[in-house]
């Protein structure tokens, strides 16, 4: 049996997109499904977009994600040398040959088949040439010029293309440089790429690629072009949408097996399971379930995988990736609770990262009143509340969850109010507003000196 290899081709000129980052995930699950190998290339032949920050952003990218990949990262632009080799190696069987049109000639060309009409294409002139001539030139592939390219790609099904709709494509520039179809050829051949697997944007493509696997005397790879990813208009999801950079996600506070997750099901399904851990992704994926028709990028829906996975998972794996959103906010985590225990208190409260941690604000450093809660709440009424609030509470001396709420109850009992009285003054009181977690979790949360410290101040607002 052959051993599957696929790989993630990226061109390195931005961040990496959402779009792209779900055809990494197929084809690093499809790769790990099968116990195959996967592997990342950098296409970065573009040298007016290609930027050594987007290549750092991709890989980048792909360790948040998890995406591990077994070999490279490849770049194009170390392999030139091959390039020119496989170049030659076609142009002395006459697979290839020199054109020497000039760009003047071509553009007429193609002005003129636009003006009939017809498919802007290259008209063979330089075909026939028997002999090198004078002047620079490029190298052109002698396309089939009849028949057709079949093909079954693993998404779309059977695919057929007439080889006079495609024309000789350039394969080498006069500067030397390959283009993006040929050194795309070679490195899947060298690469031994058993499954190509990319977007939709590539399918044309692929009749040209195939054509000149053969001429070079390759197996094709098996194909699978993966619909386009549209916004909620319709069109291609672009920025316009909202964020469509993977680091964009990172930094909003999602979680990579959130992101992993909302990514696998856009485009492929499991029945109506929508929760996937990333084994279960691996052990059920495959191309039978991967929808034909593009897919609406939904971000409630990424919104809510991503609660989910903050409540579901181990509080302590949270707490690890919450830890830099609350550096980024200054708190000093030494001046308050355990991260561990404020995950616990906010998983169910949250929707991101950076919303538990703005929660996580009045636990760390000095609060600010809310005006209309201290005019709410913190009246004359609640005057005996907070005074014997603050008196059960200095005398306590296990601070924990269980301790408060027995307070609480004590208090509630004693002044004859219900738990809502006692709770919202001193909610206002300790946190400065009017929403948090519950009362004996939030005071738990606080801390003994802060709690009175807090209680005490709020006792001089009290009107
Ligand atoms: N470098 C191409 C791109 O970023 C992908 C090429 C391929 O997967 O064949 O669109």
């Amino acid at each position: 049996m052959t051993v599957v290899r696929t790989r993630f081709a990226p061109s390195p000129t931005g961040y990496l997109h959402i779009g792209s980052a779900r055809t990494a995930l197929y084809c690093w699950l499809y790769a790990r499904r099968m116990k195959g190998t996967f592997i990342l290339r950098i296409e970065d032949t573009d040298s007016e977009r290609s930027t050594t920050e987007s290549i750092q952003a991709i890989i980048d990218a792909m360790h948040w994600l998890n995406l591990d990949y077994d070999e490279g990262p490849f770049y194009q632009t170390e392999r030139f040398d091959r390039y020119n080799k496989v170049a030659e190696k076609l142009l002395a069987e006459g697979k290839a040959y020199r054109c020497y049109c000039s760009k003047e000639r071509l553009e007429k060309l193609r002005a003129e088949q636009i003006e009939h009409k017809q498919k802007p294409r290259y008209d063979g002139l330089c075909r026939a040439l028997t002999e090198p001539k004078e002047g620079p030139f490029c190298l052109r592939f002698r396309n089939p010029g009849e028949g057709t390219v079949e093909f079954d790609d693993l998404v779309r099904g059977s695919l057929s293309f007439q080889n006079d709709e495609l024309d000789d494509l350039i394969i080498a520039r006069s500067d030397g440089w390959p283009t993006y179809n040929f050194s795309v050829v070679v490195d899947d051949w060298d690469m031994k790429i058993t499954h190509v697997i990319r977007g939709d944007d590539h399918i044309n493509n692929t009749p040209r690629q195939i054509n000149i696997l053969r001429a070079l005397g390759a197996t094709p790879p098996v194909y699978a072009h993966l619909s386009t990813i549209l916004g909620s208009d319709g069109k291609r999801l672009s920025k316009r949408h909202g964020a469509v950079s993977v680091m964009q996600y990172r930094d909003e506070g999602f979680l990579p097996e959130a992101l992993l997750n909302y990514l696998a099901r856009l485009g492929w399904s499991h029945g109506d399971q929508e929760i996937f851990s990333k084994d279960e992704l691996v052990q059920f994926f495959d191309f039978d379930h991967v929808n034909k028709s593009s897919a609406a990028f939904n971000p409630e829906k990424l919104l809510w995988l991503n609660q989910h996975y903050l409540k579901a998972s181990d509080p302590a794996h949270i707490a690890k990736e919450l830890a830099p959103f609350m550096k980024q906010l200054n708190l000093d985590l030494s001046q308050g609770p355990s991260l561990i225990d404020v995950v616990k208190a906010l998983n169910e409260r949250s929707k991101t990262l950076v919303e538990m941690a703005e929660k996580s604000n009045c636990f760390y450093q000095e609060i600010q009143y809310n005006e209309t809660a201290v005019q709410q709440h913190l009246t004359q009424d609640a005057l005996p509340v907070l005074t014997q609030i603050q008196t059960e509470l200095n005398a306590t001396i296990h601070w924990q969850k269980e301790t408060m709420h027995e307070v609480i109850v004590k208090v509630g009992e004693t002044l004859g109010l219900k738990m809502g009285k006692i709770a919202q003054p001193v909610r206002v009181a300790v946190t400065g507003d009017v929403t948090s977690p519950p009362i004996d979790v939030t005071l738990f949360l606080m801390g003994k000196e802060r709690t009175l410290e807090r209680l005490a101040h709020a006792i001089t607002l009290c009107h």
